[in-house]
């Protein structure tokens, strides 16, 4: 857990097994970058009021609403702040869908519908991937766009059955302290207000204004929605103490021979959760030993192979990163903040668990058709025997849910892969990355067993190293596929900079 005594320790053993393998400092001669980071801790339930010509709602923190703010301050407040429905709150040139057909949100409130528009789908075609989440479903996407828009409040109406989650897992995620990127250079791109509603507090709002909520659903799935002004105002007052600290990502890299100012990039975030539920098991402390540390030791033993092999083209960087689980924080600031500038990063290789439960016939790309990087994953893994199998769980956005993420934003060609679920073997452990997940992962019982078999993580590691290699020495760079919601080849969306806390647990 950032910010501990035992972080520091993890932190040292880091650059200390870097150092070992052979590489050098790879933050500006440094082992070490800083990430500036600030929790802020609710010093108040909020309530939030919606009021009307005709009347008025308060809604409480925990039961009808779950608001926050990101705004590092003690006192942030929203007063009779307009409300808008903006539909799915979508604006993807891709898809030529706009849900602000160019409203005038600005110092507003934006309401909107959780996921995207064909989510009800049963296949995965439809202008957003169909039941697959794509980037625009996510609710991060929404509260960024909002804030692009200049809205002073966003908030989400929630539906278990779109979102995948109930409401009090929402209020458990986002009601307590808050973590965040303590960036004084960081521009202004969330709202001053952010949070979610739930769906029966929703219809009450929606019959205030007077209008019907399940129409304004349906008519919100069509290209031809328009922003429609509820005639309500919102206020809320959120009260915090701020209290700041560092964590720290760790860095090596080996410089390439001729273009050492161009990079590959291998990471994994060496970060966990501290204590985690249930505590049934006996205790409380997650070590997170699949969640990451197999990753981490993914990436050292990578770096151990490169450094004993001969120097590439271009440099490769080893990066471990902080404060994953809270928001992809480490990985947001680093892309800030980089090593190497960005444009010269072509690309990498995100490690989010490893597969310690014996080796499988089949890897799977999760959200396949990304980018370039794809092609020499598949041929390798195909010379070992394997197969592509599709994303497990397209649904669940995976892509979204770790490191490779702030890259992918920031317009960094990154791929996230894993082992299959078609084994090869008898587990030693009778464990299986599809139990772990449904069991194991963010639990306490995610601790070390010696009887891990490593052989899949070893294959995984043998094509991660032979895309690496590919790219590193060739003159090639990887690219977005045609298509894929990171290239924005012919929107003229900015990237986005910022990353808020994931809702699905990040990896
Ligand atoms: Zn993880």
């Amino acid at each position: 857990m950032p910010g501990t005594p035992q972080a520091a320790d993890a932190v040292e053993y880091i650059r200390a097994q870097m150092k070992r393998a052979g590489l050098e400092p790879g933050y500006h001669g440094r082992w070490i970058q800083d990430v500036p980071l600030v929790t802020l801790t609710p010093a108040t339930s909020p309530v939030l009021e919606v009021t009307s010509d005709h009347g008025s709602l308060r809604l409480n923190q925990g039961s009808d609403v779950v608001v926050w703010t990101k705004t590092p301050k003690s006192l942030v407040s929203l007063h009779d702040s307009e409300m808008v429905f903006v539909g799915y709150g979508i604006v993807a040139p891709d898809a030529g869908w706009d849900d602000y057909k160019g409203a005038d949100v600005r110092g507003k409130t934006v309401v909107m519908l959780v996921n995207d528009p064909d989510w009800q789908s049963s296949d995965s075609t439809g202008p957003f991937g169909g039941k697959r989440l794509s980037y625009y479903g996510r609710y991060t996407y929404k509260f960024e766009e909002a804030a692009r828009h200049g809205a002073n409040a966003a908030l989400i109406i929630h539906r278990t059955d779109a979102a995948g989650y109930p409401f009090k897992v929402l209020v458990n995620t986002n009601a307590g302290p808050k973590v965040q990127i303590d960036d004084p250079s960081d521009p202004k791109d969330h709202a001053s207000v952010e949070g979610w509603i739930s769906q029966s507090s929703a219809k009450d709002v929606f019959d205030l204004a007077g209008l019907d909520l399940e129409a304004q659903m349906s008519n919100a799935g069509t290209r031809e929605f328009h922003p429609v002004p509820m005639q309500l105002h919102a206020s809320v007052t959120l009260k915090n103490t701020i209290s700041k600290f560092k964590s720290e990502n760790v860095v090596g890299i080996l410089p390439g021979q001729s273009d050492p100012s161009e990079a590959f990039f291998f990471s994994a975030h060496w970060d966990h959760l501290g204590t985690c539920e249930p505590a049934s098991l006996g205790h409380r402390i997650c070590n997170g030993a699949v969640d990451n540390a197999s990753g981490v030791a993914g990436v050292l033993s990578l770096a151990r192979s490169f450094a004993s092999s001969p120097k590439l083209r271009r440099s490769v960087l080893f990066i471990a990163f902080t404060g994953e689980e809270q928001g992809l924080l480490g990985s947001a600031y680093y892309v800030k903040h980089p090593a190497l500038p960005l444009s010269d990063t072509v690309g990498g290789i995100n490690i989010d668990v490893m597969n310690v439960f014996g080796p499988t016939n089949d890897v799977m790309i999760l959200h396949p058709g990304l980018t370039t990087l794809e092609a020499p994953f598949i041929a390798t893994a195909t010379k070992q025997g394997r197969k592509l199998s599709p994303d497990a769980f397209p649904e669940q956005g995976l892509y979204y849910r770790s490191d490779q993420l702030s890259f992918a934003r920031a317009g960094v060609p990154t791929l996230f892969a894993s082992s299959g679920f078609q084994r090869r073997t008898t587990s030693n452990t009778g464990m299986t990355l599809a139990y772990y997940f449904q069991h194991v992962y963010h639990t306490p019982a995610d601790t070390f067993d010696p009887n891990w078999d490593w052989t899949g993580a070893i294959e995984d590691l043998e094509v991660y190293r032979a895309v690496g290699r590919a790219f590193a020495s060739g003159g090639e760079r990887p690219t977005w596929l045609p298509g894929s919601e990171f290239g924005f080849p012919n929107s003229t969306r900015k990237p986005v900079t910022d990353v808020h806390k994931d809702l699905l647990p990040n990896l």
